[in-house]
């Protein structure tokens, strides 16, 4: 009897040889600094600015929490324009801070916010704009800085996907007021759970650093309603690990995409996305439309792989707006949203990760290619 193959899902956390975390591991025993800014955390954060190729950033204990820090920092309240087509936290760490999130249409080519589309969504409740990179593509950051400008809004980007990404030779991590990551382990870069805002000067890192830290100054200091948003010690030096293996990694992530891309360009009905011109890209993740003109819909071409094994997903579907504590919302309405409702209606996210390997790459293309 043949042994089943087993699975195989649309990622796979990044794990370098269990042996090389043993030292980090006995370092933190002999020390016993496990969490609150210990040694790990301080060096995590100067050798990722360095990595990034930005000036300060604060580690936090997820994405999610970061988002919702990034927001109070800035003291944003009213109404903030941001995207259906994203991971639900994107919007929820809006509704955990008393925000009503708006929803503006993606272009159709990019994945991201249209800025026209935002522009027309602004009203006098608006303080904030947050867009995502999807999948690691760049948004239109020029057009947005200006939208923000002309009305007085601040830019905070969930950046959860662009871990590495450049533009141009300039990480996106410093474009608009702050950048949030996630380093969940299904991401690019991972610290089991972890998370990090890009802050643009010191004084603001240190405003973060404290708002994740409860508001505590000194043992007789608090002097603001803060959160517990730190990363603990062994997080943190499995991100110092991780960064280690990070460059090759990207390299392998980056071959699996031309992979893709040369073995799926002569089937009829799907659609590889470009990638932006001087974008050096991450290949977080492997999108493809499928198209009217394949002999498939969507849903059968997704539950043809989930038969075979091939656990690709529907990032993003259903949109944010779908769900049921947004979709009452007028900015919720299909009829808002037409280039997102058909982006959620179309994509499938193939399976992309360093240990993926050319025959199962092979596997995956053969089944979207059958005729
Ligand atoms: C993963 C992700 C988050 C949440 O990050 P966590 O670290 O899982 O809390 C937020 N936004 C987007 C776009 C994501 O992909």
């Amino acid at each position: 009897m043949k042994t089943p193959t087993p699975p195989i899902y649309v990622t796979q956390p990044l794990l370098p040889p269990l042996e090389q975390f043993m030292p980090y591991l006995e370092q933190i025993w002999a020390n016993k600094f496990v969490t609150n800014s210990g040694p790990f955390h301080q060096q995590l954060e100067s050798a990722l600015c360095e990595y990034l190729g930005v000036d300060h950033i604060s580690l936090f204990v997820n994405g999610t929490i970061a988002l919702m820090t990034a927001l109070q920092s800035l003291d944003v309240k009213g109404e903030v324009i941001t995207t259906p087509y994203s991971f639900v936290a994107t919007a929820h760490a809006m509704m955990w801070n008393g925000i009503k999130p708006v929803f503006a249409d993606i272009e159709p080519g990019s994945f991201n916010l249209d800025p026209a589309r935002i522009e027309a969504a602004i009203t006098a409740d608006t303080r904030a704009i947050m867009p995502v990179h999807c999948y690691g593509r760049p948004c239109d950051s020029a057009a947005i800085d200006a939208i923000a400008r002309r009305h007085d809004l601040k830019v905070i980007y969930d950046a959860a996907h662009a871990f590495a990404v450049r533009q141009d030779g300039v990480s996106v991590l410093r474009q608009g007021d702050l950048s949030v990551l996630s380093f969940h382990a299904t991401k690019v870069f991972n610290t089991f759970e972890g998370g990090a805002i890009v802050s643009p000067d010191a004084a603001t890192k240190r405003h973060i650093d404290n708002l994740k830290n409860f508001g505590i100054i000194d043992e007789v200091t608090v002097v603001t309603p803060g959160i517990n948003g730190k990363m603990s010690e062994f997080n943190a030096a499995f991100g110092l690990l991780q960064l280690a293996h990070i460059d090759a990694a990207l390299a392998r992530r980056r071959d699996i995409d031309r992979h893709y891309r040369r073995t799926l360009e002569g089937v009829t009905g799907i659609v590889c996305l470009p990638h932006d011109a001087g974008v050096s890209a991450n290949g977080a993740y492997f999108p493809i439309l499928v198209g009217p003109g394949y002999r498939l819909d969507r849903d059968t071409l997704y539950h043809k792989l989930r038969d075979a094994g091939i656990v690709a997903r529907r990032y993003f579907y259903p949109l944010i707006s779908d769900f049921p504590m947004y979709r009452a919302m007028a900015s919720a309405a299909p009829s808002n949203l037409p280039n997102a409702t058909r982006a959620a209606a179309q994509v499938i996210c193939l399976p992309i990760y360093p240990d993926l390997d050319a025959e199962q790459i092979e596997r995956i293309v053969a089944l979207i290619a059958e005729a």
